[in-house]
């Protein structure tokens, strides 16, 4: 390279330099909410980024995200835990419409610098790639806004303005699809990668692709090692199982998966993760409800707050839960007192009364977990949760005890227990109004109370109680 040359090369280097360093300047982001159902500290959150829209063009992306949203949220198994999620659209403006297409020679200047590969026209990437491995053209783009306006996103989503459908997993980070017709399909397929590490259950090869299992790719054929046995049915399907008409929408082991023909084997014939307009097979879907449990528990908030706390009064002590709702099931809801589970104490409250405990500390937990049918294997306990308080009853309490005849046709009762006041005997007729017969301090042991009335009286009720 003579020195001419190197110069030249230099200052297209800078330009280039200056340009790229530019970008960032160039874009003003906002950010709008799409969907709430509940605090971003406990839910799904999906954040919604526009690539490839001109500023004039971000109406159209508020429409594309939405529609993004409820398609995704209308499909299984995203549709029956549609209330875990809350939706945030973030809009930055693109200076040209569209994504690159380097096959047709088509180069679009975008904020995320997105581009379809030129070996596969359904991938979509951004940096870092092949044509800018710098990270901070793209997915640090991404990574920024998030930052700035959703850090708690459990879900990001590139939509990407093109008329040419594709996507990619933005390698396990973000869920990339473009907006052209059926794309949504593609970006469901994109959310199994992103949520779940899903693998790809294509055939075609892809030489050189990581030989790594995921939860729904697998090398083993032994029946008892599998890990999707549980929905497997051994005495009704072979295993491995023939891609027949008896087995279509049954779990069994399929040879083909993770972009080989042979030797790798998926669980059903066919799912969004091979063909992206189809469901989710079984073992997808229960990959998918787990990723959203490791993200969001199945209690909201629960009262009391404190979890450790004194009563002294003998009110009884309300415990309440604000559960998440699964659209068409309820979660499952056990109470348990000092370890001991409390017949019917299965709804989301619960009331201890201080009168039927002794003073002490005492531990009320609740166990709530969700029993779908779509979750069969969940080892680490994703879909349940134990909340537990624990309290101290230091009360004043009061029995009556041991009454007997005495002389002159009178009685006496004796009063036990612990108070921390003074004690007052009253007698009523009525159980509504009551008269003082004796105020006394409470001495240890409790005291006698011998009524002043002799045979003849007309019959009462009594009470012992403490003084305010
Ligand atoms: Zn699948």
């Amino acid at each position: 390279m003579n020195l001419r040359m190197y110069r030249f090369v230099f200052w297209v280097a800078l330009l280039l330099h200056v340009l790229g360093s530019a970008r960032p300047a160039r874009a003003q982001a906002a950010f709008q909410t799409l969907l709430t159902n509940g605090p971003s500290s406990n839910r799904l959150n999906m954040t919604l980024l526009s690539e490839g829209y001109t500023a004039s063009q971000l109406p159209k992306f508020l429409f594309d995200a939405t529609n993004a949203v409820n398609a995704l949220l209308a499909a299984p198994p995203y549709s029956e835990y549609s209330n875990y999620f809350n939706a945030f659209a973030i809009q930055v403006a693109s200076l040209q419409s569209g994504s690159s297409h380097p096959n047709s020679g088509i180069q679009v200047d975008t904020y995320f610098g997105s581009s379809f590969d030129p070996f596969s026209d359904k991938l979509i990437t951004i940096p870092p790639f092949t044509y800018d491995t710098n990270y901070a053209h793209g997915q640090g783009r991404v990574d920024s806004l998030l930052q700035t306006y959703m850090p708690g996103t459990g879900l990001p989503i590139l939509l990407v303005n093109d008329l040419i459908a594709g996507g990619s997993d933005g390698f396990y980070q973000t869920a990339i699809a473009s907006t052209a017709a059926g794309a949504y399909d593609n970006l469901r397929h994109e959310t199994g990668h992103v949520l779940a590490n899903l693998g790809d259950e294509y055939t075609l090869e892809y030489p050189g692709f990581p030989n790594t299992e995921e939860p729904n790719t697998t090398q083993e054929t032994r029946p008892g090692f599998i890990k999707w046995k549980a929905w497997i049915d051994t005495n009704a399907t072979p295993v491995p199982t023939p891609a027949t008409a008896p087995y279509w929408g049954v779990v069994g082991l399929f040879q083909g998966a993770h972009y080989h023909t042979t030797n790798w084997y998926r669980p059903q014939q066919d799912c969004a993760m091979r063909s992206p307009s189809v469901a989710f097979c079984s073992v997808c879907s229960e990959a998918l409800v787990k990723a959203i449990y490791a993200k969001v528990r199945p209690v909201d908030s629960a009262t009391p707050v404190a979890t450790n706390f004194t009563v002294t009064t003998a009110q009884a002590v309300p415990f309440n839960l604000t559960l998440l709702h699964p659209a068409t099931h309820s979660l499952s809801v056990q109470w348990s007192l000092d370890g001991v589970r409390q017949t019917g104490a299965s709804n989301s409250f619960f009331s201890v009364s201080p009168i039927a405990l002794s003073n002490g500390t005492h531990t009320v937990s609740v166990s709530v977990k969700d029993l779908t049918s779509l979750v069969r294997n969940d080892p680490s306990n994703l879909l349940s949760q134990t909340l537990s308080w624990s309290f101290k009853l230091s009360g004043s309490r009061l029995a009556i005890d041991s009454t007997m005849s005495v002389a002159g046709g009178k009685f006496a009762f004796h009063i036990s227990g612990s108070a921390t006041n003074a004690v007052i005997v009253q007698s009523s007729s009525n159980l509504s109004s009551w008269t003082p017969l004796r105020t006394n301090s409470f001495p240890v042991g409790g005291f006698w109370y011998t009524n002043t009335v002799g045979a003849g009286g007309a019959a009462l009720f009594y009470r012992a109680a403490t003084t305010p």
